[in-house]
């Protein structure tokens, strides 16, 4: 799975816009994000497998799909996605 690097280039946090980095996230992360977001993907199962970490807020928007999800409130608290 892939996010479209051109897409990457442009996206900055939305909380302070700063530069994201992409990063694998854990097992048990994308676990808990599948079910969450599984009942707004009704013809198939959602993948989640890597998120963008902000580099200055540390927050990390999750990959649904290939579909980055830039929502300060569904993002990630650092703590939560560092293992
Ligand atoms: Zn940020």
């Amino acid at each position: 799975m892939g996010v479209d690097p051109k897409l990457l280039e442009i996206l900055v946090c939305p909380a302070d816009r700063a530069e994201l980095e992409l990063i694998e996230l854990p097992a048990a992360v994308c676990t808990r994000l599948v079910e969450k977001y599984r009942e707004q993907f009704k013809d198939e199962e959602p993948e989640v497998s890597v998120g963008l970490k902000c580099t200055q807020c540390g927050q990390v928007y999750p990959v649904v799909s290939d579909i980055p999800v830039m929502l300060v409130d569904e993002a990630l608290p650092a703590e939560e996605v560092s293992g």
